[in-house]
């Protein structure tokens, strides 16, 4: 007589060998101990590559401690069935599939290892079932008059009801009465037909704490066309919320910290003047009394110091008022290219053998613009082509128009500016990093000058080249329109 163990033993092997699933099994220390021919195409590796290595082949590394788990249970002798995760294949890709995990026994009923059924389900409907189960994010349905119909495994985390506890309730019990309304309006547009774009919101979890949340609602339609209820999708944005008001929070602190030293440059500066203008009249009344070269060049290198000192504390002072937004302008007409020659006129001595050399139009560019101002910005340019060159370099002063644009461009020979740094030059107190320290200054004049321009209407931009030389250029409206608009 046949044996029928070996008969049964036959056919079984033949299901596995042709099951369209994945049939393996392993023991419990998670070595591999069979593997089919279908195993062999979901996964990519062959029987024989796959037999006696560990079942971590296939499993991502976030999904080991859950493997190890579904162990357990198959330890105390409980079958798993239809558990959905992903999986990988030999060439690293990622696959949604489906489990039945029984467990293997020996002959005394002790679990020896487990066998399991392993479904591809990419191209299923399950596999956006398996989206919906492993997301994070809340999802969820409800019917038109708002009775939840579906919630995933995101949305128990997310607000900490298990899903038979909310199925056929009504989705109000989310809602804080504060945003009641909310969802009057929600549910007339979603009856309208109309999808939600995403919104922040807040809902209430089972414990009665509120969760921030960022929701898209969109309306469900049956087969006939008609609405039937609302899907939803609920983001935690618990830590972006943290996040912004942590920001609020600290440009509220630098608001208040500026306003503080603001406060005190202006303060400090107004002190400082009074004395300053003291030192000068009696510098004045000692170069009238005193004789010989020698006082002479004392009281003239002093007088040099004190206005040096008093130019800086007006430009402190004037930080402060543009930063106030309190900059009166004084608008008058006048021809450019005088002032431009004024400038260099006073300047060329005090350019330690620069040569600055003009090049302007012969026809008069009439602007109407705040001329002091205009001559600071003209000065500090200058002032910092010579500064930021050696001596006997040319500094070209150009202007021009463009269209209805006057134009001036200071171009020195110096050490030039990294490109990086080209815009933040005009930022307040900035200087470019790692400049000699012979090259002194406070890093204020290019923003006085960019915020005197700006309110002329004007643009202000540097261009450069490393070690050869840089530009900086503004532009003004031309022509006398700025002051009839003033009269
Ligand atoms: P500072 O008092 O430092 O000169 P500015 O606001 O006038 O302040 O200029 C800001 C920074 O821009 C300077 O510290 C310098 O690094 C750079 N800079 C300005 N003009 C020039 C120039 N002509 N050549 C090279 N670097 C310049």
């Amino acid at each position: 007589m046949k044996n029928p163990g070996t008969a049964d033993f036959n056919r079984l092997s033949a299901i596995v060998q042709s099951a369209d699933d994945a049939i393996i099994s392993r023991d419990i220390k998670g070595t591999i101990t069979s593997w089919n021919p279908s195993a062999e195409k979901i996964f990519g590796y062959s029987a024989a590559e796959a037999r006696g290595k560990h079942i971590s082949i296939i499993i991502p590394d976030e999904y080991s401690v859950e493997e190890e788990t579904l162990i357990q249970k198959i330890r105390n002798g409980n079958p798993v069935k239809k558990y959905v995760a992903i999986r990988k294949r030999k060439d690293g890709t990622r696959f949604f599939c489906s489990h039945i995990i029984a467990p293997v026994k020996d002959a005394n009923k002790k679990v020896i290892g487990a066998s399991k059924i392993i479904s591809d389900i990419s191209n299923q409907k399950g596999f956006y079932a398996a989206i919906v189960n492993t997301s994070d994010d809340a999802i969820c349905s409800k019917s038109l008059d708002g009775i939840i119909t579906t919630w995933n495994f995101g949305a128990e985390k997310m607000f900490g009801y298990k899903e038979h506890e909310v199925l056929g309730k009504h989705v109000d019990m989310l809602i804080p009465a504060s945003k009641m309304e909310e969802e009057t309006e929600i549910r007339n547009k979603i009856r309208s037909g109309k999808r939600l774009a995403p919104f922040d919101t807040i809902r209430v979890r089972k414990d009665g704490s509120e969760v921030n949340i960022s929701l898209t609602i969109s309306p469900i339609y049956n087969r006939e066309d008609e609405i039937i209820g609302a899907s939803i999708i609920a983001k935690d944005i618990s830590k972006r919320i943290e996040i912004e008001e942590k920001q609020l929070h600290y440009t509220e602190k630098l608001e208040e910290l500026n306003k503080y030293r603001d406060d005190f440059i202006a303060m400090a500066s107004h002190e400082l003047r009074t004395p300053l203008t003291v030192l000068k009249v009696n510098l004045q009344l000692l170069e009238e009394i005193m004789e010989g070269e020698e006082s002479a060049e004392f009281i003239f290198n002093s007088n040099k110091q004190v206005d040096k000192l008093t130019g800086l504390i007006s430009h402190l002072l004037d930080v402060s008022a543009i930063q106030d937004g309190n900059v009166i302008l004084n608008y008058e007409n006048f021809d450019i290219r005088i002032l431009l020659k004024e400038v260099v006129d006073a300047m060329q001595p005090s350019g330690k053998g620069h040569k600055i050399v003009m090049k302007k139009p012969n026809r008069k560019i009439i602007i109407c613009a705040d001329r002091i101002r205009i001559e600071h910005v003209i000065n500090n340019l200058l002032l910092n082509a010579i500064k930021y060159s050696k001596d006997r370099k040319t500094i070209l002063v150009e202007t021009s128009m463009q269209d209805n644009w006057l134009q001036v461009s200071i171009t020195d020979e110096g050490i030039g500016i990294p490109k990086k740094d080209l815009e933040k030059i005009f930022e307040r107190f900035y200087r470019v990093p790692g400049m000699p320290s012979t090259y002194s200054g406070t890093g204020i004049g290019l923003f006085i000058c960019s915020k005197v321009i700006r309110r002329h209407g004007g643009k202000i931009w540097a261009e450069s080249t490393l070690g050869k030389g840089s530009t900086i250029y503004f532009r003004l409206p031309a022509g006398t329109d700025n002051c009839s608009e003033i009269i």
